[in-house]
């Protein structure tokens, strides 16, 4: 007597298709499970046991053995708990279902029977359709989040019981409420930049930053508003598409973060880990890896405030996927890469009282300045492209009832600017002027002589290095995109190294 059910784990933040065997025989009754198996998953067998005995059933005084392949693969989860359960009751016959092999099953049991949700079925039912299974029977909780992917069938299950009844019925249908329609309205932001005063450099930044999805550090004094400007970022963030919002909402899925009711993911993510944060909540890992903030916040914003505070080690593993926009993480159980294409966003005061330069009012010394700046090494602060400082509002600027300029406005702009983008680098394999490779530099930040000469000059006077040199491109040509500028002119290029001229000022000049 034997059976085999498919069902699916996550792999990074994908999902791979697995198929539980059970075997019934004659022998000494004995109950095995194979197959690299991590420790929750071999507790499965305690659960089975008593669910299947609170349903009604006691497993057969015979050997059992389940074995879920392929072996390669570490299993991990109580995702396998459902299918194991079903496999066992195949085998002994009370299932009889002729289209068991077309139904992905994922669950976990607890031992009164009752169906647990869990994480990741988003990624699971893309897996089973991208197998040409018809239906996939999930958790009731995780029913929603199963239907997001269309033309499957999803049954949605409470207990044990129901399983047996609905595969014994051979009736499958969709079934729980109707999914409500995706809300199209206009996304709703807390934060405006409408209700921030003075500060123009600082939100002009801003607007650059996002525009190419450039890198960028706020220094200044507390108080300033650093952290009330960055808040605002999430109301520029331009809409995703739907690929980006179903890459993003299979990471949360994978986290058990994803919240069904709201459907795909619409908005770009805004992460704000506290400074606090291990290496491994940052980048992901962990024994059973699983992401981390940098791919919480892919496609999105990344802000680190009180930079500083963060651990040394901690930051200088952000060097990688600052890069490579992704992350990879070798473990036992296997490599997985988690995406991680974010804008980091980071703010800090320039000395531990916070007022350097204003040395009316900071008293430290040049030795503790430099050690608090050193915090930050010099290959970090080289990927980041723009460098501004946040200076403090005097009385009128706080007072103001000027009318400022709103986060919708400011997003059309950017909305325009990723759109000019996209078209330029529609035959490449990136999206923004931020991620130009160095080979392409010359082809879309090309200068004229006179600009070449006076960039030579330039490279001089702010100690460039080949590249800083190519990130001041970069930022150049976002800024002649929002001026709807196809040449890179004197003002984009100036604007340009007046962002890079900060860390000079800190990092090695004045201190
Ligand atoms: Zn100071």
């Amino acid at each position: 007597m034997y059976s085999v059910i498919n069902t699916a784990t996550i792999y990074g933040i994908d999902s791979k298709m697995i198929s539980v065997e059970a075997d019934i025989s004659e022998g000494m009754p004995i109950f095995e499970m194979v197959g690299y198996l991590s420790s929750e998953v071999k507790e499965a067998k305690e659960r089975v046991r008593s669910a299947m005995k609170n349903a009604g059933y006691a497993l057969p005084i015979k050997r059992i053995t389940v074995n879920l392949s392929p072996a390669s693969i570490r299993k991990t989860g109580a995702g396998f708990d459902l299918p194991i359960a079903v496999a066992i009751l195949s085998a002994i016959g009370i299932i009889e279902c002729e289209r068991l092999a077309s139904i992905c099953i994922c669950g976990e049991i607890g031992l009164d029977g009752k169906i647990q949700p869990i994480n990741g079925v988003l990624s699971m039912a893309i897996e089973a359709k991208r197998n040409g299974l018809e239906i996939i029977m999930v958790p009731k909780q995780n029913l929603v989040e199963a239907k997001l992917v269309s033309d499957l069938v999803c049954i949605g299950v409470e207990n044990v019981s129901e399983v047996i009844e609905i595969l014994n019925s051979g009736d499958f249908q969709t079934n729980g409420e109707l999914l409500a329609e995706p809300c199209v309205s206009e996304l709703h932001y807390q934060y405006d930049f409408e209700m921030i005063n003075g500060q123009q450099a600082l939100r002009r930044a801003c607007e650059v930053s996002i525009s190419g999805m450039h890198n960028m550090l706020m220094v200044g004094p507390p108080g300033a508003g650093k952290s009330m400007i960055a808040k605002c970022i999430p109301s520029i963030l331009p809409p995703m598409d739907s690929d980006e919002q179903l890459e993003l909402s299979k990471i949360y899925s994978v986290c058990g973060m994803f919240d069904e009711r709201q459907g795909l993911i619409k908005a770009r993510p805004f992460r704000s880990p506290h400074h606090t944060v291990s290496p491994q909540g940052l980048v992901g890992g962990g024994q059973n890896p699983h992401p981390g903030e940098i791919s919480l916040a892919h496609r999105g914003v990344l802000f680190l405030d009180e930079l500083t505070e963060f651990n040394k080690s901690t930051l200088e593993i952000l060097r990688q996927p600052l890069e490579d926009k992704k992350v990879h993480i070798s473990r036992a159980a296997g490599s997985f890469t988690y995406p991680a294409d974010f804008v980091m966003v980071a703010a800090m005061n320039p000395c531990s009282c916070g007022y350097y330069p204003d040395l009316n009012r900071c008293h430290c010394t040049r030795q503790s300045i430099q050690r608090y700046l050193s915090r930050i090494s010099q290959p970090l602060l080289d990927r980041i492209d723009i460098c501004v400082e946040a200076p403090t509002l005097n009385y009128s600027q706080i007072v103001s009832k000027n009318k400022n300029e709103s986060s919708k406005d400011i997003r059309d702009r950017v909305m325009a600017c990723h759109k000019m983008q996209r078209d330029r680098y529609l035959n490449y394999d990136f999206k923004f002027n931020s991620q130009i490779p160095s080979s392409l530099i010359d082809k879309f930040c090309k200068l004229d002589e006179e600009k070449s000469i006076y960039m030579s000059a330039m490279y001089e006077k702010y100690s460039l290095t080949a590249r800083t040199y190519h990130k001041v491109l970069r930022v150049a040509r976002t800024i002649a995109d929002l001026d709807s500028s196809e040449e890179i002119g004197f003002d984009h290029l100036n604007e340009a190294l007046c962002y890079r001229g900060l860390d000079k000022r800190y990092w090695e000049a004045g201190v």
